[in-house]
């Protein structure tokens, strides 16, 4: 093969490894014995960017099982992904919050990443002076089972991290029954800032913080919605239902199945609605077929 054709077809297989970065492939599960370099097709349906150098070495381009990212020969910028190249889009509603349905394919745990990052500073309601850090979420980026709780308390607050203190213990107990872990399913609530004094979120703040929480649940994709008391029960259904008339059954949010069940603050003051939430954690976990 001659200079020429070699680097034709190293500056095709570069623009083809870009390619597969703003794809999201970050590995490439071949050796360089199997890259057929001599049958590179160097015609113009395969973009040669002008600015590729022409004289890079075949040993930095070959390395098996490699990320794709190392490919880049070392004197040039990396590409930078396109989906880091611009903030993603944001709905009218929140500015804060880029939109799901548009942003760059990417993994859940990414398009997750991206969106708490974005919202760290939210301003979007009264209730950002008062925390100490916004509290997003925490769990599987993949689970099936989300439970959606209402606001941060003062431990969530201080952790950065939804249900930590007695309630939370009780959620981590409940959720272990269910045969699954805390690390198997997601939690967040549908207020992100800890109200002062843990006093009722009011009106404007929830309709603030709704496009938050919907854009979460439009990057996890759950299954079922569990939830936790009165106040995620109403948010989730737009209803004035209590809860007790609510629980023990699903309900439809679009395509999500929502279990409306008491809050575990709620049961730690009155033990004997645990039998009720283990009633609605069995008809879950019969929709998720996961067994104690
Ligand atoms: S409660 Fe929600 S909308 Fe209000 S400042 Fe916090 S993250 Fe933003």
């Amino acid at each position: 093969m001659s200079e020429g054709s070699t680097s034709a077809a190293l500056a095709a297989v570069q623009s083809y490894v870009r390619y597969l970065q703003r794809l999201g492939v970050t590995e490439l599960p071949i050796t360089l014995t199997r890259l057929p370099l001599v049958a590179v097709d160097t015609s113009p349906s395969v973009p040669v960017p002008s600015a590729t150098p022409s004289h890079v070495p075949v040993s930095s381009v070959t390395p098996s099982h490699v990320p794709v990212s190392s490919v880049t020969p070392s004197h040039v910028s990396p590409p930078v992904p396109t989906m880091w190249a611009s903030p993603p889009p944001v709905p009218d509603r929140h500015s804060a919050v880029p939109d799901a349905a548009t942003a760059p394919a990417a993994s859940p745990a990414v398009r997750l990443a991206q969106l708490a990052a974005s919202v760290r500073d939210c301003r979007q309601c009264r209730l950002h002076t008062g925390r100490t850090q916004v509290v997003f979420g925490s769990g599987d980026a993949q689970a099936a089972l989300v439970f959606v709780g209402e606001a941060p308390g003062y431990e969530e607050d201080r952790a950065g991290e939804p249900f930590v203190g007695a309630s939370g213990q009780l959620l981590t107990r409940i959720i272990t029954a269910m045969g699954l872990t805390r690390d198997q399913v997601y939690i967040l609530n549908v207020i992100k800032c800890r109200p002062p004094h843990n006093r009722n979120p009011q009106p404007d703040e929830i309709a603030a913080c709704q496009p938050l929480w919907e854009a979460q649940l439009a990057c996890l994709q759950p299954k079922i919605l569990c939830a936790l008391g009165t106040f995620a029960a109403r948010t989730l259904l737009h209803t004035e239902e209590t809860i007790s008339q609510l629980r023990g059954r699903f309900h439809m949010r679009g395509v999500l199945q929502v279990m409306p069940t008491y809050h575990p603050a709620y049961v730690l003051r009155n033990p004997q609605a645990r039998r009720a939430v283990w009633e609605d954690m069995q008809l879950i976990q019969q929709a998720l077929g996961v067994r104690s």
